[in-house]
């Protein structure tokens, strides 16, 4: 995020008056290059919305992304300001999609949480006791954290590197 902020600003820097870019054009352009959108992964977030925080209809407004860059540490993300989450390309591949839904489920407990509050330190915690508490009552949760400790992340990662070099040949 940081760094297409920069890319912005020094893009406009050098443009001069009669070359300003189109902003809408712009913004649109850095998207596309970090994130696509998945009517899948949309649908399956507003299925476990409605099943596990019935009494939350705004989560829906939440945008789901796959992510265009290549992860290494960072499943998924969940930005409760900008309402958005984007999931790791890696797990693009129906070989993990029963992974996606207890992965959700986990930034929907953010969603639903909001932003903790910053300790006298300024440090906050996202995966304090009351968090624990919600992610628990998924089925599957407990399953998937054991999946990725024992190193099927880690695979995904790998075939996904190897996929791609493949296919560059
Ligand atoms: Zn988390």
């Amino acid at each position: 995020m940081m760094k297409s902020i920069q890319l912005f600003f020094s893009f406009l820097k050098v443009k001069s008056d009669e070359e300003k870019p189109n902003l809408k054009q712009h913004t649109r352009h850095i998207r596309q290059a970090s994130e696509y959108k998945s009517p899948a992964l949309q649908e399956i977030w507003c299925h476990l919305r409605c099943l596990w925080f019935p009494d939350r209809p705004d989560i829906d407004s939440y945008k789901v992304y796959w992510s265009r860059r290549p992860q290494k540490h960072t499943l998924a993300s969940c930005n409760v300001r900008y309402k958005k989450v984007r999931v790791a390309r890696e797990l693009d591949n129906p070989k993990y999609s029963h992974w996606i839904e207890p992965l959700l489920y986990h930034e929907m407990c953010h969603a639903y949480l909001g932003e903790p509050k910053a300790s006298k330190t300024g440090r906050r915690s996202w995966h304090g006791a009351e968090f624990k508490k919600y992610e628990a009552q998924h089925p599957k949760i407990e399953e998937f954290n054991k999946w990725v400790s024992s190193g099927g992340w880690r695979s995904a990662v790998r075939s996904d590197r190897a996929r791609r070099a493949f296919s560059n040949r």
